[in-house]
């Protein structure tokens, strides 16, 4: 079967097999990989070779910390404001979706808000251009949502935002093709579409943000402390951090970053080209420019098909494909484990349904 989940996501076979393989007992620790402690040399090791396979991976620069935090990307929204916002100080939200208003929202209670630019009125469709968008005076950063993981929305250029630093939610696609980590202040994600398994999430801070005071915290919220810590200020997730850690790994042997650009360029043009050709059977209604490359959404044009196309594409072995509730319809989510064979099996059960259907 394949998995079109748009989180917890599908994850890669090679990895989910070396975790199996490694559940009973991890190398020689006489135990598995969760039963042994985070501050042993067994596990340090691990957790090191995680960070530094992501830092290849993403390139990171030496400037930027590498965080790997507890709980998931809407944890990271709740903390950015409490880290990097004076009081009293606003901070800007770019809203293109869903999870822009769900990162505003999260700031709401400790700073003053400012909406710079949004596409409320399309839907959520588009992508304001940059050149309209109007930031706070004294804005303490400027946030993105680099994917809508629901709206089906991607950025495809990097907004340009002057001195205030540009923070971006990248949980549903990171990783997904080369990035310009310099061109942010911090580039976070939530790890369970592209990275790992939930429960565990990453931020890459530029250092020099770090030496804001923010507001009073505990020291648990803090990124300061959680990076003198190196992110074991309690008990990290061990097993999710492992499990990154291998995920990145393949990433690296299948290519890396590049490689899956074009994969997924492929996968996208290939899903995209079944809708569009279907002579108005299918539809996705987001500027063709700012269409996601991860996450399609789409829908019949007869909405009475709908319970015919999951109940069949289902007993296809093409799971997961009911589009998230506040948009409807279907959706796909191709991220960097779902093999091109997946989206063409997708593409090939699409066409012979709307022929059966049309
Ligand atoms: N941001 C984006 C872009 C997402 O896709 C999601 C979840 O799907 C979230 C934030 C929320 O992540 P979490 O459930 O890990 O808090």
């Amino acid at each position: 079967a394949w998995n079109f989940s748009a989180g917890p996501a599908t994850l890669p076979e090679p990895v989910l097999r070396t975790a199996q393989s490694e559940m009973l007992e991890w190398r020689d620790a006489g135990a598995s990989i969760v039963e042994i402690s985070h501050r042993g040399p067994e596990f340090m090791e691990v957790a090191a070779a995680a960070e530094s396979a992501l830092r290849t991976l993403l390139s990171v620069p030496t400037d930027y910390a590498v965080l790997f935090t507890q709980g998931g990307a809407t944890t990271q929204q709740a903390l950015i404001p409490l880290n990097f916002a004076a009081p009293g100080q606003p901070a800007d939200y770019v809203i293109t979706g869903h999870w822009g208003k769900t990162a505003m929202k999260q700031a709401q209670p400790v700073i003053a808000t400012h909406v710079a630019a949004t596409s409320e009125a399309d839907n959520y469709r588009s992508i304001p251009a940059r050149d309209t968008w109007q930031f706070a005076a004294d804005s303490a950063y400027v946030h993105i949502t680099a994917n809508e993981t629901i709206h089906g929305v991607e950025f495809r250029d990097i907004p340009d935002t002057g001195d205030i630093p540009l923070i971006a939610d990248f949980s549903s696609s990171i990783a997904s093709e080369p990035l310009d980590i310099s061109k942010f202040g911090i580039v976070y994600a939530g790890a369970q579409k592209n990275l790992g398994p939930v429960g565990i999430s990453v931020a890459i801070v530029r250092r020099d943000l770090l030496e804001r005071a923010g507001q009073p915290r505990a020291d648990i919220f803090d990124y300061r402390s959680q990076l003198k810590a190196e992110s074991m200020l309690n008990t990290p997730p061990t097993w999710n951090w492992y499990m990154l850690g291998l995920n990145v790994q393949w990433m690296l042997d299948e290519g890396g970053v590049a490689e899956f650009a074009r994969r997924n360029a492929r996968k996208a043009a290939l899903l995209y080209s079944a809708i569009d050709g279907s002579g108005g059977f299918y539809r996705n209604e987001v500027q063709p420019a700012v269409r996601s490359r991860m996450n399609v959404p789409f829908f019949l044009r007869d909405e009475a098909l709908e319970k015919a196309f999951l109940a069949e594409s289902k007993a296809a072995g093409l799971l997961a494909l009911k589009g998230h509730r506040a948009v409807g319809g279907m959706r796909a989510s191709i991220y960097n484990a779902m093999p091109e064979a997946g989206v063409q099996a997708l593409a090939d059960f699409m066409q012979d349904f709307a022929t059966r259907n049309g």
